[in-house]
């Protein structure tokens, strides 16, 4: 495949590996599956590397104990690639890997799926890399200078069992700035040389969805939730649903799909508003969605739920996916104030006996905090839920890690 120019410019990764010998508590975690080595626990390093370069911990008998990619400018010193047993960490190896990946996510292109991610980062066994799916389109997400020396690596290891036709570079916010590393690579760049499509449109479960990988939230979409919206599209025949914090609709094209004979969403951003509307457009030729009732609103979903509340409007299904609340530990509690606070705005305008689907993806606020968060919150209100059920993440979105679970999701009813 044709690549733009400044591929082929990226310098190779460092041919002399960097040998570590780390702390007994990194080798634990290590062991125990942890895919990271902080700095603070590296006791020895043989030289000073540059982001990229492969680095390979020892126990303290010099055993081999991991490869990795290696981070200077990071805390997270070094992102593990393999343990147990040495290996070449090159094109064939990546392409393993990507193999691998997509064996997993099989199941879906039965479905009607085109959308989905591919590689979800340590938990595909790629820290700190991210590639999602949309039709012919791959969105390459980093979080680290790291793997700017093996782009090209990867690329041709996605070659082959992948086809597609545009692939787009997006950056984390941190790695957008550090332009030393970055070998004139910018965030949102096509790394195919024809002209990028502008908007894209994919299909989910049937439902077609566009997306803008290069200016909108995430990698576009957020492709996390999609058996929630399934599980909402099989409870929403004949319902009325309010969808807050929608972006660009998803849960709300799926209740449509379901049946639901009224759909409000809230977003306050209008650029997702906007898309919510033309995703509604794109799916006229499904007849539950042709004949739903739609409203979408763009306001800031505490104050919509107030004035929903103040002017008697009430759901049968409440959907609460509000963004990510703490981004640290020092956020949790302020993060589970904010959940409380939800529930309780959105029981206000359910019905007696409807359902609550509230979610959260903050990795920080445990399982537990947050659906123990929730209760409380029902209870005070005076309506102590009944859980239908506790979900987590779709498929394409495994978890091999403890911190690697981050989305919780409950569903129950109301009194
Ligand atoms: N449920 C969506 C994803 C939600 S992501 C889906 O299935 O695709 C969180 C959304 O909340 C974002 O679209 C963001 O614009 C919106 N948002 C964040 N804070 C908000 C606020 N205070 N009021 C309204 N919308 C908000």
């Amino acid at each position: 495949m044709d690549l733009i120019p400044a591929i082929s410019q990226i310098p190779a990764p460092s041919a002399q590996r960097i040998a570590l010998r780390i702390s007994a508590p990194g080798e634990r975690a290590l062991k125990q599956g942890h895919p990271w080595v902080f700095d603070q626990s590296i006791n020895e390093q043989s030289h000073q590397g540059a982001p990229g370069d492969l680095a390979v911990i020892f126990d303290d008998k010099r055993r081999f104990l991991a490869i990795g990619l290696y981070d200077p400018t990071s805390t997270i010193r070094v992102r593990i690639l393999q343990k147990i047993k040495p290996a070449t960490i090159d094109a064939n190896w990546f392409q393993e890997k990507i193999k691998t990946a997509d064996a997993i996510r099989a199941p879906l292109k039965k479905q009607e799926t085109n959308g989905y991610r591919l590689i979800h980062g340590e938990n595909d066994g790629l820290p700190g890399l991210v590639i999602d799916r949309y039709a012919e389109t791959l969105v390459l997400k980093l979080y680290t200078p790291a793997w700017v020396p093996h782009l090209k690596d990867i690329i041709s290891a996605l070659e082959q069992p992948q086809s597609f036709n545009q692939l787009i570079l997006r950056l984390n916010r941190t790695l957008n700035k550090q332009t030393d590393y970055l070998h004139g690579l910018t965030d949102g760049m096509t790394l195919t040389p024809q002209t990028p499509e502008s908007l894209i449109l994919f299909k989910e479960n049937g439902i077609t969805f566009e997306c803008d990988p290069i200016n909108g939230q995430k990698t576009g979409f957020f492709l996390d939730q999609r058996e929630n919206r399934e599980r909402v599209r099989s409870l929403s025949k004949g319902k009325s649903v309010l969808n807050v914090f929608s972006y660009t609709g998803g849960f709300s094209l799926y209740a449509a799909d379901g049946g639901a004979k009224e759909v409000v969403s809230v977003d306050f951003s209008t650029p997702a508003t906007q898309a919510t509307l033309r995703n509604i457009e794109h799916n006229q030729h499904r007849p539950n969605i042709r004949n739903a009732k739609f409203e979408t609103l763009d306001q800031d979903a505490f104050d919509a739920l107030m004035q929903m509340k103040d002017a008697g409007r009430q759901f049968d299904i409440v959907i609460l996916d509000p963004p990510m609340f703490a981004q640290n530990q020092s956020q949790v509690e302020t993060a589970l104030t904010a959940y409380r606070r939800l529930t309780h705005l959105g029981l206000d305008v359910l019905k007696r006996g409807g359902i609550l689907v509230q979610a959260s993806c903050s990795s920080r606020v445990s399982t537990v905090e947050f659906f123990d968060a929730i209760h409380r919150s029902a209870r005070e209100s005076g309506r102590p839920l009944q859980e239908i059920e506790r979900t987590g993440h779709a498929l394409d979105h495994p978890i091999t890690y403890k911190e690697g679970a981050y989305l919780k999701c409950l569903f129950a009813t109301a009194p």
